[in-house]
């Protein structure tokens, strides 16, 4: 079975961009999806930072790579019956129940 997990640069950019990790904790959340989270932490929100690494040359690098070197790999996978595309924005709970879905076939 070949799964591939779909997600749209725009959500990727944003899951990038926007991540942030509590350096007491090492609870990693994001600026854009865990407002709430970031603002209600127990440590406190001055104890979060970013990665140096985060950063739009970074995207705009693996997006360079994905398309020179997986793009087509995954293009030539979909045309077999056993691959399969999920929707990479779903909970990770979803995105299990739906590879179960196609082990129970
Ligand atoms: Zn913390």
């Amino acid at each position: 079975m070949i799964i591939s997990l779909s997600v749209p640069r725009e959500i990727i950019e944003k899951r990038i961009i926007g991540r942030v990790t509590c350096d007491k904790c090492n609870l990693t959340l994001n600026e854009f999806f865990d407002k709430e989270q970031i603002n209600l932490h127990p440590c406190g929100q001055q104890y979060f930072f970013k990665r140096k690494d985060d950063n739009l040359l970074t995207i705009m690098s693996r997006f360079d790579i994905y398309t020179k070197t997986t793009k087509p790999v995954i293009d030539f996978l979909s045309k077999n019956d056993n691959f399969h595309e999920i929707d990479g924005t779903l909970k990770i709970e979803e995105i299990t129940s739906k590879i179960n879905d196609f082990i129970n076939v």
